[in-house]
């Protein structure tokens, strides 16, 4: 169905000439929220947690079930969002690189257009950020409570709670920065809900009296594929470490903060090193004190659009703003006894992504077929700025997808790079999907191994089917593909 009839386009052209003017676009963009915790997506943890703000964007616009990442991991993510080019172009493969600030990006070429760009909140790419008109932003991963910001160059203390602020910068920028003669580009960007899951103080209770459901893969073995996954560092029983269990408030609370937590937290850690839980015990304790916390990070996040998408209606901006809501990868909560990201298994190679665009998107649409990526995101932002040249950049407009309009030649498969060798136990793997079948590669020697999997049969990845005769042809298809994609991107592994 097409969404635009005639008579709308025809409004459309009119109000747009009438306005002279592209719209205003709204980043919202959220550091390791998986879509199982957004209740958009629905699955478990969607009437225990729900996110009515986040879900009024998928209510008045689109839903993609099949936005994958080109790389798990934070600060890539980040460099292939501003830059559209997969991580051995854009030059930063993994955390500890440092972005290079001079090359282009989608900022800069939508304040060419015309725009007044701004970021504010967690930037996470070490260099200082180039192509905004105004930037605030946390240092490295930023702390989640009295974050400085670093403003424009000078570091700007501030009291209180991370998420909550970043959204009273984001809209103190719009009130009082922003040239109104001018459509903004502006990214807000939570550190939420990343690690160590420190909720805001009213939140620290919320949930105490639920017991969560258990992924039904939090007792993974790990048999049924290759080794690569049993040597994770990433479990939840084992790799979150005391010092996630002992909360070591300090220094960065104010002692007002300090001994609220304390009070919240010792008595917990107090039970549980009295009971000396171990094995499958231990990792329920874990898993319920792990996906509370997360849970209430996440909340406070969906408070916050609120607080925006309302700031837009007070404001009459809702109509002529486009609204995207991301994540910068996706995340295992307890999905095979895990935290953390970075393998191609689908909870942390999926991010959410919700887009809302009065007049252009279909309100209430669900696209769970087309194959996008973050890696389309730059090129989305400039096509909605009016710049029809796509840059070089290697991901494609999400406009036409928007419009209810996917082209026929849209991608119908996606490739796949993680190069943090050794983050969490993670090896470097590459790989492609169909949306149906999935093939991946461990090129280390020591693993020098490949998975298959068939997402319909086996969509929690329990049993690659490398080498079966059954998935011959697919496999031989997906290889040559796999080939085919390096060569197309340019890959130098
Ligand atoms: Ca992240």
């Amino acid at each position: 169905m097409k969404f635009l009839s005639a008579a709308s386009l025809f409004l459309f052209a009119f109000s747009a000439a009438a306005e002279q003017t592209h719209p205003n676009i709204l980043f919202l963009f959220t550091d390791d929220h998986a879509t199982q915790a957004i209740s958009a997506y629905g699955g478990p943890l969607a009437k225990i947690a729900p996110t009515p703000n986040l879900d009024r964007i998928a209510e008045e616009g689109m839903l993609f079930k099949k936005c994958y990442v080109t790389n798990s991991i934070c600060g890539p993510s980040r460099a292939v969002v501003l830059t559209g080019k997969y991580s051995h172009l854009n030059g930063f493969r993994s955390n500890g690189d440092t972005f290079d600030g001079s090359q282009m990006t989608a900022p800069k070429w939508v304040w060419k257009a015309g725009y007044e760009t701004a970021i504010i909140g967690k930037w996470h790419l070490k260099s200082e950020p180039t192509g905004f008109d105004h930037f605030e932003v946390l240092k490295g991963q930023g702390q989640y409570y009295n974050p400085g910001l670093n403003t424009n160059g000078e570091t700007v203390r501030h009291t209180g709670y991370t998420t909550d602020i970043i959204t009273d910068r984001t809209i103190d920028w719009l009130e009082t920065k922003w040239d109104k003669d001018k459509p903004f580009f502006l990214m807000s960007q939570h550190k939420a809900p990343h690690g160590r899951w420190e909720p805001a103080l009213r939140h620290l209770e919320w949930l105490d009296d639920v017991e969560v459901p258990e992924p039904p893969t939090l007792f993974d073995d790990y048999s049924g594929r290759t080794k690569a996954a049993s040597q994770h560092k990433m479990g939840i029983a084992d790799h979150m470490g005391d010092h996630r269990l002992m909360l070591k408030y300090s220094s960065k609370h104010t002692p007002e903060q300090f001994k609220i937590f304390d009070g919240y937290f010792r008595p917990r850690n107090e039970a549980f090193l009295k009971a000396d839980l171990r094995g499958k015990e231990r990792t329920k304790w874990h898993y319920q004190r792990y996906i509370k916390n997360y849970l209430r990070c996440v909340r406070s996040v969906d408070e916050n659009v609120g607080r925006l998408l309302k700031w837009l209606d007070d404001n009459d901006l809702a109509e002529n703003t486009v609204v995207i809501y991301s994540s910068d990868q996706g995340f295992y909560l307890g999905e095979h006894g895990w935290f953390d990201k970075r393998w191609m298994y689908e909870e942390s190679f999926r991010t959410p992504l919700m887009v809302r665009w009065p007049g252009t998107v279909e309100p209430g649409s669900v696209n769970d077929t087309d194959l996008v990526s973050n890696l389309d995101f730059a090129q989305t932002f400039i096509d909605i700025a009016g710049i029809s040249d796509q840059k070089n950049m290697q991901g494609r407009s999400l406009v036409p997808v928007l419009e209810g309009n996917t082209p026929a030649d849209w991608r119908k498969t996606h490739y796949y790079h993680y190069y943090e060798a050794g983050g969490h136990g993670v090896p470097v793997h590459f790989g492609v999907t169909d949306g149906r079948y999935k093939l991946i590669r461990f090129p280390d020697p020591k693993l020098d191994a490949w998975e298959f999997y068939d997402l319909e049969n086996d969509p929690q990845e329990l049993e690659s089917v490398y080498g079966d005769e059954t998935y011959a042809d697919e496999q031989t298809r997906l290889k040559l593909e796999l080939a085919r994609l390096q060569e197309k991107f340019k890959v130098d592994e």
